[in-house]
């Protein structure tokens, strides 16, 4: 491994621009390990851990020479945010559940307690009301005061053992689209007025197995102070088994009704069970912090406008519940991805001249609590999203080696294909789409609320044709991560970690921050986009 390493890295890294050859997978692992170390504690927002990771942050990009990233000469940008607590027992059909086997609940309320006395169960399938693809899972049914029960993902199921009786682009085939997120759905619970929301965890759809849910949801959860949207008293995720013993006892099972549930002529059925919930919540005020560095464009005109780069500094912090191991190291999650900013800036910062326009070196908090950090930065952003020219955001790294290849998530989406197909090229490198897009990727990570916001953006991932190993490599070493240390305490820092790859990434990622800061014509929505229209209200 070391000798194919030592051959290799030169004629590879032979195309990277001025700066890049201080990316190096010696230095990128001396950041995961401080970042990912039990001293940081997992990273928890409002934790003394988020204080050593700003700190950390701040430091670095200081010693790089960079500028602070905030107008008024700020390191940071507050984003308050409230964590609860919610302790949440759950009474079903008179039979009280089992935490955490059967359930994770938590009240998006703010109050000390939060109560919904017995209510009326209805399964509403996908529970998506989307007007653009005919489709309504609610039909004319009233949820208000109920709890609803739904499926996780949305139809058809990528699962060849429950054929879709859809047609092929519906909810963009096999991909997951914004429907299927679990954001979605407690949204449309709290837009429609049920007093409770459950979702039903299986694991394939989800695309993470029941215990990330446990790990995820069962303990402080955090939102935005400034989040008024409406919402359910109650929302949660119930377990595979206990739903299938639920839709028993109503006299039929979950795959029956998750095959009535991929008919457009669906409607919800009333379950037979009440639902009870009781919620002692504890809540808090954390003013949380994005940490930004700045270099600013040596194009007079252009200055003004702005590529960011993000990765997300936080992670699950620590369980003071869990025997053994309490912390969440997050290292893959993503004390890497945080890394690869960091030797990003120290790149842009030592290349002899900057680019035209300004890049924006923008670490977010909260990302595991749904995008929070990137969503305050986007509401109230610093620099006009207008002038926000793009996006590129890393979440987790390849740790396995080189490859000759590179996935991009959202392949399609916008101009920026072709700025990253230009510098893929020049590493020799190959372009390839998601592989799994069921897994709903291109929801999952910071670049998302960017693109809201209308700006476009690159989300890349480690490819599939590893230097020196099989076929097949690359899907394995993420499957078994998924499989043993995602969201688990278990995500450290790994012995054979081989980061040769993941710098080579960098460099690719160097050059195209490099690309778009140098071209004329601004990155651009293909038409049919999302999020088109979103840009378009911005430069009208
Ligand atoms: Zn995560």
């Amino acid at each position: 491994m070391l000798l194919g390493g030592l051959l290799l890295l030169p004629s590879a890294f032979a195309a990277s621009r001025p700066g890049a050859d201080s990316i190096q997978p010696a230095d990128l692992l001396a950041h995961a390990k401080v970042l990912a170390s039990d001293e940081f504690e997992g990273r928890g927002p409002g934790t003394p851990g988020e204080e050593k990771t700003v700190r950390y942050l701040t430091g670095q990009f200081q010693k790089f020479g960079l500028k602070p990233g905030m107008p008024d000469g700020s390191w940071t940008q507050d984003v308050p945010i409230v964590g609860v607590k919610s302790e949440v027992s759950f009474t079903l059909g008179g039979e009280a559940l089992a935490f955490p086997q059967d359930y994770v609940a938590w009240s998006p309320e703010l109050g000390a307690e939060a109560t919904v006395p017995e209510t009326d169960m209805i399964f509403v399938g996908y529970g998506i009301s989307a007007p653009e693809y005919g489709w309504n899972d609610f039909k004319d049914v009233d949820v208000r005061g109920k709890t609803i029960v739904i499926l996780v993902n949305d139809p058809p199921i990528p699962d060849p053992a429950a054929p879709a009786k859809l047609d092929a682009k519906m909810f963009g085939g096999n991909a997951m689209t914004y429907y299927g997120r679990w954001t979605y759905k407690f949204e449309e619970a709290g837009r429609r007025g049920a007093a409770g929301a459950l979702i039903i965890h299986e694991t394939k759809p989800a695309a993470y197995p029941w215990f990330v849910v446990v790990n995820s949801w069962g303990r402080e959860r955090f939102n935005l102070e400034s989040d008024r949207s409406p919402k359910s008293k109650i929302a949660g995720w119930i377990s595979l088994e206990r739903a299938q013993k639920l839709f028993a006892a109503n006299g039929t099972s979950y795959e029956a009704m998750k095959a009535a549930a991929l008919r457009r002529d669906f409607r919800p059925m009333p379950l037979k069970q009440k639902a009870a919930f009781t919620a002692k919540n504890l809540s808090r005020s954390v003013k949380s912090k994005n940490v930004l560095a700045k270099l600013e464009g040596r194009d007079p005109k252009l200055r003004d406008e702005w590529v960011v780069i993000t990765a997300h500094w936080d992670h699950l912090g620590r369980n003071p519940e869990l025997a053994g191991d309490q912390i969440f190291n997050g290292a893959a999650d993503n004390a890497i991805g945080t890394a690869g900013l960091l030797e990003l800036a120290e790149a842009f910062a030592k290349a002899p001249k900057a680019p035209k326009r300004s890049v924006l070196f923008l670490s977010v908090t909260a990302e595991e609590q749904g995008l929070l950090g990137a969503a305050h930065y986007v509401a109230q952003p610093p620099y006009p999203l207008a002038k926000t020219v793009a996006n590129l955001n890393m979440d987790g790294a390849n740790q396995w080696g080189r490859t000759r290849d590179i996935r991009q998530i959202g392949r399609g989406a916008s101009t920026l294909d072709a700025v990253l197909d230009a510098a893929a090229k020049a590493q020799r490198r190959l372009v390839l789409p998601d592989a799994h897009p069921e897994r709903g990727g291109f929801y999952r990570s910071d670049h998302f609320e960017f693109m809201k916001g209308g700006v476009p953006a690159l989300y890349l991932k480690a490819g599939d044709d590893y230097v020196g190993k099989p076929a097949g490599y690359g899907e394995s070493k993420v499957n078994e991560y998924i499989e043993r240390d995602y969201h688990k305490v278990s995500d450290d820092v790994k012995p054979d970690w081989d980061l040769a790859g993941a710098a080579e990434d960098l460099r690719l990622f160097h050059d195209i921050v490099w690309r778009i800061g140098e071209v004329k014509k601004q990155p651009q929505w293909n038409p049919g986009s999302e999020f088109k229209a979103a840009r378009d209200g911005q430069l009208r």
